[in-house]
This record gives structure tokens, C-alpha cells and sequence, in this order.
């Protein structure tokens, strides 16, 4: 694990502070669910980087990257609960009860240090517990699963949100999500079902001059891509794959609804990756100005 850059532990507490309303409430324990965005750490909110250097307990997941993790506080304790398509490491329920314990066990831990005052003001709490997900918690993050439970035992929580990623993948892509031209609204929506079924509205989702962007859709892209023609999508629809979106190893693959399965399959494109169809993915060509570090 990299040390936390010097720089930026110095300048995030000095700039201006936490708004008014964050400062007034002074329970001793705190939860705060907190979103990390797509990967590239630049993407956190201030928020979330205040935040996770006054943690005493950090819970993560798979998709928050290491750079994201750099900004904790050496002394926080870090509990891995990741989970990926059929590997959880810890079911639901139980994530929900961890962040519960945790809550407890803390609540009982009288405020002991000089970092208190500094986290009364950042925080509102002796003690701060995050829950660090990805990308945005209340998108496809089961995050409001994760707060009921908080909330039915009666602890104080917040949610911090974070940049999703269709946001943060499609700006990194060059991917317009919405365009006059091409795409008056857009849709996120998720490709992998709780019972593992595909039951998407797909006449709404095959309309045209809209953009829909499909998270946990990788393995399920070639039924995906199926029903948008048998609902009607013309077989030259663009259909943009993106890999690792805003990090050092982004992968940006365009094809149409009828070339972009084989194209995955050849090049072997893994999760997590969002599938991004409609007309503003021809923008990609012109408007690509990430690049990642393969292609420097
Ligand atoms: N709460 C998260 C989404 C969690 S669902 C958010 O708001 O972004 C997990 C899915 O998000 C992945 O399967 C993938 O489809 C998408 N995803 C998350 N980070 C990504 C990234 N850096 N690049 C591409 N897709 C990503």
C-alpha cells in the first residue's frame, strides 16, 4: 500500500470547511456511507477525502480502488467485504450487521485523542466508521439496504454520494451521455437481476434517441444485445464496452449491437465494465482524450 501523498493530507483540511449543517449535530458514532467513485481517486468529493482521513474504521469493497485508500489515516482499521458476480466474500446481510457491531462495539469507546476535535468538526462524531463503495452508494451500490439497517437500530448515519459510474466512465470514454443531437435522456440501468433473470423493459429500452447505459451487464452482453434487436434497435446501433473506466487501465471498445459480443470476446474485456448504447458512443472517435498508460 502506498503512503498516503504528504501534499494532499496537508492541503484537504485546510481548505474551506465542512458546510454549517454537517457541524451541528454531535452524536459519538457515526456511520457514513460513503461513495468512491469509478476509480481514478482525483474523482472523490471533498467530502469523502476529509472523511476517510479521520476514519477509525474503514469497510470497502472491490471496486474502490487502492488510490482511493491511500487518502485513509495509517491508524484505521480496514475490513475488506468485497464482493464480484457469484464470489461474495461476505453476503449482504452480514455487511449490514458488521456496520451495526461496528456501530455498537464504538459507541461504548469514550472519544480518547486530539483527532477528536478535528473529527467533531469534519464529522459530527468521536468516532467515524465509512462504508466506502463504488462509485455512487444509492446506485446499483445496494447502499439503501446498508442505511435501513443503520436506521432500524437506531444509529446516526450519512450518506456522502460519489461520482457513478456512468458518469465517471462516460466523461473518461469521451462518451456524451446526453447530446441535442442524438440522445434526449438517458437511462442506467442494471443487466444482472437479484434472481439472476434478464427481465428488462427492453421495447422502453431499444426506443431511439436516448442513451442506456447497463451496469453488471458484461457477462449477460450477448442477450443484451439480442433483445435490443428483437425489440427493433437497427442493427447499426453504436454500443460502446468500457473497461476499468476513469483508471490507468481503461479499455474503450466500440462496435453495434451486432459486432460488439465477438469484439469482447477477442479482446477479452472483464469486469467491472459498463456497456454504453445509443448514437452519442459515434462522439468517442472525436471527443476520446483520456488515454491510459499502455497507449502513451
Ligand atoms: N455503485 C456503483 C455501481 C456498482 S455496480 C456506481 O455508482 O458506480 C458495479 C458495476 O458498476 C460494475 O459491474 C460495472 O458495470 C460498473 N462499474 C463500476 N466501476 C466501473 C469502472 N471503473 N469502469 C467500468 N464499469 C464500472
Amino acid at each position: 500500500m502506498k503512503p498516503i501523498p504528504q501534499a494532499r493530507q496537508e492541503a484537504i483540511p485546510s481548505l474551506n470547511p465542512a458546510p454549517a449543517n454537517h457541524q451541528q449535530t454531535c452524536s459519538e458514532v457515526k456511520v457514513f456511507l460513503v461513495g468512491a467513485g469509478p476509480g481514478d481517486a482525483e474523482l472523490l468529493t471533498l467530502r469523502a477525502a476529509r472523511l476517510l482521513q479521520c476514519a477509525d474504521v474503514i469497510v470497502y469493497d472491490h471496486l474502490v480502488s487502492d488510490d482511493v485508500l491511500n487518502y485513509a489515516a495509517p491508524h484505521a482499521q480496514r475490513i475488506y467485504v468485497g464482493k464480484q458476480t457469484n464470489c461474495h466474500t461476505l453476503p449482504q446481510q452480514q455487511i449490514n450487521q458488521l456496520l451495526v457491531d461496528l456501530a455498537k462495539q464504538y459507541q461504548n469507546h469514550p472519544p480518547h485523542d486530539d483527532a477528536c476535535k478535528h473529527k467533531l468538526t469534519i464529522a459530527g462524531a468521536h468516532q467515524v466508521i465509512v462504508r466506502l463503495k463504488g462509485g455512487d452508494p444509492f446506485i446499483f451500490g445496494r447502499g439503501g439496504e446498508e442505511v435501513e439497517a443503520l436506521a432500524e437500530q437506531g444509529i446516526a448515519f450519512e450518506v456522502v454520494p460519489g461520482i457513478t459510474a456512468a458518469s465517471g466512465v462516460a466523461s473518461y470514454a469521451g462518451i456524451p451521455l446526453t447530446h441535442r443531437d442524438f440522445a434526449q435522456s438517458c437511462v442506467f440501468t442494471t443487466g444482472h437481476l437479484k434472481d439472476g433473470s434478464l427481465n428488462l423493459d427492453w421495447d422502453a429500452l431499444s426506443r431511439p434517441h436516448q442513451t442506456v447505459v447497463i451496469y453488471m451487464g458484461l457477462q449477460a452482453l450477448p442477450e443484451i444485445t439480442r433483445q435490443f434487436l428483437l425489440h427493433g434497435a437497427p442493427e447499426n446501433t453504436p454500443v460502446a464496452l468500457v473497461e476499468q473506466g476513469t483508471s490507468a487501465q481503461q479499455r474503450v471498445l466500440c462496435g453495434t449491437l451486432t459486432t460488439i459480443t465477438d469484439l469482447c470476446r477477442a479482446l477479452g474485456l472483464k469486469s467491472p465494465s459498463l456497456i454504453i448504447i445509443g448514437q452519442v458512443v459515434t462522439l468517442h472517435r472525436k471527443l476520446q482524450w483520456f488515454h491510459n498508460q499502455q497507449a502513451q
